[in-house]
């Protein structure tokens, strides 16, 4: 019988399906961020999920893990070269550029969606996975360090996993205080070349930052031992952290500062951040951003300063759900169980009308027949509070019956497990009632 041609095809290794039972994880932590970030004054921005592939050669840095060998690149049709985006902040900046957004305008940007990057896929880790983004052009200060910060934070309160989520926060300055501590940093390393690994030799001349942010272990206590970037600051940097600090104090916002938090990628300068949970083994980092001043104009816009952050909605959905965090349920009002020819259609009519009536009115109505003990079965493991039963008796009567299947109604009209038949014009009048319980 088997079909040797007719296997079933898998989805791409890393990139998954989001399950209708997860799905309202998804949808209750993206309204939660989307309200968020509505309140604090932020617009949204949909962008393409392909780029040209040199927007991101020139913007993420050439010795990067995503442009050494993440990025999913193909020729399109004409030759050109075009990249599955990576990630959200290279072409959010080109389409605030090239839109005019940016001329004399603060802006508030943030976006969703899905990002591509060829890892090794694992727990917490995948080729396609999701992000919620957001930027913000024009504002040089820690003022906007901090809101951003601020609005990470509320927003962990409002999905009850704050006590799950450490902030870690540190400054790499100014480029030319880079310059200077990176010649040190090669120097300490290079004195102690023979405990490096490959990748961290391979990064010592190239991005050797990127070194302390090394999950080698047998690289911790190398790294420990480092000097730190924060003793080689620039004035105005450790005045521009020393003022981020003092908000964060001053709005009991805890945090680490970090000095090995370099941040992967080339165009982030002064404040980076980062929030880590335990509770997700090595995949630990939920949430991360700082400030890019120098990118817009890397890109060919007016200098403009700039900082964002970007969360990944896998992880954050694994945290919700190892901290037990569960979105609240609505229970949906209403199964219609329909039997015979007559009814099929009559409960089409009725069903539009009461929803016509009732805008918010979570109604399923039963396609596809079945006995009235399998529609049961279906209206009970449908979630629903109530059973509406046409059947060809009630249509002879003009009647509908309601069945109440949660033990818990208040209501004098229907009472448990029992039922009740009322007339079909009454239907909306009647439910109206019981569902505003
Ligand atoms: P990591 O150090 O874990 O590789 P990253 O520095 O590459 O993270 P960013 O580019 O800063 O990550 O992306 C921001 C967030 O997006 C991360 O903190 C993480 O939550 C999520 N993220 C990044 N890469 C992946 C991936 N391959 N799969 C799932 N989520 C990811
Ligand atoms: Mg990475």
């Amino acid at each position: 019988m088997s079909n040797p041609v007719s296997h079933s095809i898998q989805a791409v290794r890393g990139m998954n399906d989001i399950l209708p039972e997860q799905a309202g994880y998804w949808q209750w932590l993206e309204g939660c961020v989307q309200n968020v970030l509505t309140l604090y004054g932020y617009a949204e921005i949909r962008l393409p999920m392909v780029e040209k592939t040199e927007l991101f050669l020139r913007t993420l840095g050439e010795v990067t893990d995503i442009v050494e060998k993440e990025m999913y690149t193909f020729a399109d049709r004409n030759g050109d070269s075009l990249t599955l985006r990576p990630e959200g902040t290279a072409g959010c900046v080109r389409a605030a550029i090239e839109n005019g957004l940016l001329h004399n305008q603060l802006q508030r940007l943030w976006y969703k969606g899905p990002m591509f990057r060829h890892e090794r896929p694992q727990q917490g880790r995948y080729r396609q996975f999701y992000q919620i983004g957001v930027e913000t052009f024009g504002m040089t200060g820690p003022d906007i360090d901090a809101e951003l910060i601020l609005i990470t934070a509320r927003l962990w309160r409002m999905l009850g996993v704050h006590d799950h989520l450490v902030l870690h926060l540190n400054s790499l300055g100014t480029s030319q205080a880079r310059a200077a501590y990176r010649a040190t940093l090669v120097a300490y390393f290079s004195a102690h070349v023979e405990q490096l690994d490959a990748d961290s030799v391979r990064r010592l001349h190239t991005n050797p930052l990127r070194i302390l942010d090394s999950k080698n272990p047998q690289m911790q206590a190398l790294i420990a031992g480092a000097p730190q970037l924060l003793e080689y600051l620039d004035d105005e940097s450790r005045a521009h952290f020393a003022r981020l600090c003092a908000v964060l104090d001053a709005t009991d916002v805890a945090y680490v500062v970090n000095p090995r938090l370099v941040r992967g990628l080339d165009y982030y300068g002064k404040t980076v951040f980062e929030w880590v949970t335990n509770s997700l083994g090595a995949q630990g980092t939920v949430c991360a951003g700082g400030r890019y001043d120098v990118l817009v104009e890397e890109l060919g816009g007016k200098p403009t300063p700039a900082a964002g952050f970007a969360m990944g909605v896998e992880r954050l959905v694994a945290l919700l759900m190892d901290a037990g965090v569960a979105p609240p349920v609505t229970a949906s009002h209403a199964y219609m169980v329909v039997a015979g020819e007559a009814a099929e259609q009559q409960a089409m009519v009725l069903a539009e009308t009461v929803r016509d009536a009732i805008p918010h009115l979570q109604l399923t109505v039963n396609c596809g027949g079945g006995s009235f003990k399998s529609q049961f079965k279906k209206a009970d493991r449908s979630g629903a509070r109530y059973a509406l039963l046409l059947g060809e008796d009630e249509m002879m009567r003009g009647e509908i019956g309601i069945k109440s299947l949660r033990a818990t109604q208040r209501d004098g009209l229907v009472r448990d497990q029992s039922q009740q038949f009322i007339a079909q014009r009454d239907l909306v009048e009647t439910l109206l009632k019981i569902i505003e319980e």
